[in-house]
């Protein structure tokens, strides 16, 4: 009779041990699932799939202009944190630092630090040597460009044919246009125009920083582009 009872007992602790095991099988499951469910973004597929258009932290729909080729980066915590950003109040502009590099193998390198974890750097946008715009990193989305105002500001890196900085005439007619359209977007004034050197001194964009004139000259150029029709708002 007590080995009847102790073989139920056994059974029955069994039974409780395989259903907590189940339980915690479960649970793990489900927190697995959920973690992968949620897109590391806030957007989901919407922001990442280079439909040629981006959800702005504020959820807006802003379409590109056509001259813009969107190649993201994959989402990986050295190049592409797939953060939202607080709302946009500059445009920091760069130079890549590598003469005569295109816009393309910038971004591949930014792509590649996903793997290497060598640093962390990217940009919203790349400006190329034939006046080409990347876009690396979606509006809404924070790049690693600009150290404290990766937050609340857009980074353009820009390509130059060498170590003095200048930018060739079609990068810097891409790069107007490209500016003008994002001041438009988040109507923004002049003085929300800056280098990477008005935010740490850091001497980015070279030609730009050593020769104040020529940085005047670029902000006032964008603020008098007439802009054509392409990309808006929606
Ligand atoms: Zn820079």
């Amino acid at each position: 009779m007590d080995k009847i009872k102790d073989r139920q007992k056994l059974v029955l602790a069994a039974l409780v041990v395989a259903a907590f095991l189940m339980f915690v099988i479960l649970v793990i499951a489900e927190v697995r699932q959920g973690g992968r469910g949620e897109h590391p973004n806030k957007w989901g597929a919407e922001n990442g799939d280079d439909t040629g258009h981006d959800i702005d932290n504020s959820g807006e729909t802003v379409v590109l202009p056509d001259y813009i080729t969107v190649d993201l980066l994959p989402i990986n915590e050295y190049s592409r944190p797939g953060e939202p950003t607080d709302e946009i109040t500059g445009i920091v502009i760069h130079y890549v630092g590598n003469p005569n590099t295109s816009a393309q193998a910038n971004r591949n390198y930014f792509a590649g630090l996903a793997k290497s974890g060598a640093t962390s750097a990217s940009s919203n946008f790349i400006v190329g040597l034939e006046g080409e715009v990347i876009e690396c990193v979606p509006l809404g989305e924070i790049a690693y460009a600009s150290n404290n105002r990766n937050h609340d500001t857009i980074s353009i890196e820009c390509c130059h044919p060498d170590e003095g900085g200048k930018f060739n005439d079609a990068t810097y007619a891409s790069l107007i246009k490209l500016c003008r359209f994002l001041v438009d977007l988040y109507d923004l004034g002049p003085e929300d125009i800056i280098r990477h050197y008005d935010v740490t001194g850091k001497l980015c964009p070279v030609y730009y920083v050593e020769n104040e004139d020529a940085w005047h000259k670029l902000v006032e150029d964008i603020f008098n582009y007439i802009p054509d029709t392409e990309g808006a708002v929606s």
